[in-house]
């Protein structure tokens, strides 16, 4: 790439959106048209309309996706999650991370591009509604320059409410995956003194929203987001990403009489795929940290390439070997090592996921609790009981000491045990024996849960008895 590196030695060494003093460059990228462009708005409503519409669906009564870190409570696809599947969950994470890992070697930065909600938000909404209210980048830059006059009051004041509308449309929808469409509906239709930490999380949420949409930008993704800052070591030479295909487009020149001269490449140096970037980058100096796949530069040149009668693609998805050396490899000995891991993954998440069990039941000896002498030469001992029922079925459960026939169980308080549907039940009861059945101080007890005369599970227990009994 020695060529490549001619016109711009420093690129590496500061940022494009920080000038020499650390102030901070404005970016105005150049409004963005062209095939890619209308594939990136088609998948941005259809995400978009994904992730406004998903709050509102429920599969059997539940979200379809929850997300309660507050009370630990998530449901993903429908299916409740307790705190005691966090295995599967933990896994899944994992094998989320894999997939992501081996995603970016092989695609590069696709997600970043074409389905990160920043990137969505700040060039399909955002900068959509100021192009259409300040114009395109030099008609920006224009008004941002003027003095203060009525009409730029206007075009400020009518964008950033339009911003912050947006904005609170977002928390909204942020804070419907955490506590819940319903209880949403009920924070937004009380006072906020009723509801006051929904109230604050809503205003917090779109305060962050509106500041990173409507001033840091793509500062996100140069300088917070760690997906971003992880490129460095994800990408390869054989990873896609949107590359300047160097070989053909040096040494590039300008266009003289409406021709490329012809010692010069197919680059007319026009500087459009710069002007385009949102991330203010030259990608003609190779993959930089900054791109995040957008393809608003391949656009760009495209209309460049078709005015000068030149074929598309100087700027394209490609691999760095893929344009050195003609030929892209994706299955590398590194794919296929991710590969064997995820295919590890998935196979141990999906049996986790297949054979989870509907319910969570445990049985405990009250710690500290001595057995109790009964009339009739009978001993009892207390147990808490902890029975998490999955199901979207109430439950009504019912015990029994196996091979103990003389055995009774005794609820305390409330006579039965029910269990709401994804419910949990936390009950104390004793178990009561027979003297002659106890021989010695700890005998071992298996307990039969039953709902409805159907078996569910068996559970083992101790039943501390006088260590002199014997069997008469
Ligand atoms: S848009 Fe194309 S031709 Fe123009 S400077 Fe960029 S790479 Fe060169
Ligand atoms: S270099 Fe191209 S693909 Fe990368 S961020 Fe800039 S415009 Fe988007």
């Amino acid at each position: 790439m020695e060529d490549l590196y001619q016109y711009d030695h420093e690129y590496r060494d500061s940022i494009a959106t920080v000038d020499e003093q650390g102030k901070r460059i404005w970016v105005y990228p150049k409004k963005p048209s062209g095939k890619f462009h209308n594939y990136r708005i088609v998948v941005s409503i259809v995400l978009l309309a994904v992730l406004f519409g998903m709050p509102f669906i429920k599969v059997n009564g539940n979200p379809f996706m929850l997300i309660d870190v507050f009370n630990l409570k998530f449901i993903l696809f429908g299916i409740h999650f307790w705190p005691q599947d966090f295995h599967i969950l933990a896994f899944a994470m994992i094998t989320m991370v894999v997939f992501i890992v081996l995603f970016t070697v092989v695609f590069g930065r696709v997600w970043c591009g074409w389905t990160c909600p920043q990137t969505i938000f700040m060039e399909m909404v955002f900068r959509k509604i100021e192009y259409w209210i300040e114009g395109d980048a030099t008609k920006q830059r224009k008004l941002n320059k003027a003095p203060w006059t009525t009409k730029k009051a206007i075009k400020k004041t009518t964008k950033h409410l339009i911003f912050i509308i947006i904005s609170l449309l977002i928390s909204h929808t942020f804070l419907s995956y955490i506590v819940g469409i319903d209880k949403l509906r009920v924070i937004v239709s009380g006072s906020p003194t009723e509801n006051l930490v929904g109230f604050i999380a809503l205003m917090v949420f779109t305060g962050i929203f509106y500041y990173v949409f409507a001033f840091f930008r793509e500062q996100v993704c140069i300088a917070v987001c760690p997906y971003g800052r992880l490129q460095g070591v994800f990408l390869g030479n054989d990873s896609i990403a949107v590359m300047y295909d160097w070989l053909r487009g040096e040494k590039r020149g300008r266009l003289k009489k409406g021709k490329i001269e012809e010692d010069k490449g197919d680059c007319i140096d026009c500087h459009l795929c710069v002007h385009a970037c949102p991330t203010g980058i030259d990608i003609r100096n190779g993959t930089q940290l900054e791109c995040v796949n957008c393809t608003a530069c391949v656009d760009a040149c495209d209309h460049v390439m078709d005015k000068i009668n030149k074929p598309r693609g100087l700027i394209k998805y490609a691999s760095y070997n893929g344009i050195k050396e003609g030929n892209s490899r994706i299955f590398t000995p590194r794919v296929m090592g991710y590969s064997a891991v995820l295919i590890l993954l998935v196979t141990a998440t999906a049996s986790m996921l297949f054979t989870r069990s509907d319910i969570e039941a445990t049985i405990l000896k009250v710690p500290g609790q001595l057995y109790q002498e009964q009339p009739n030469d009978r001993i009892s001992n207390l147990y808490n009981i902890q029975f998490i029922n999955k199901t979207t079925e109430d439950i009504k459960l019912d015990l029994k000491v196996k091979d103990y026939p003389d055995a009774t169980i005794k609820r305390v308080g409330e006579e039965s045990l029910d269990v709401k549907a994804e419910g949990q039940m936390d009950a104390v009861f004793f178990i009561e024996m027979e003297k002659k059945d106890i021989q010695k101080m700890k005998t071992s007890l298996q307990i039969e849960l039953s709902a409805d005369g159907e078996f569910i599970e068996e559970i083992q227990t101790n039943f501390v008895g006088p260590a002199t009994s014997r069997r008469k």
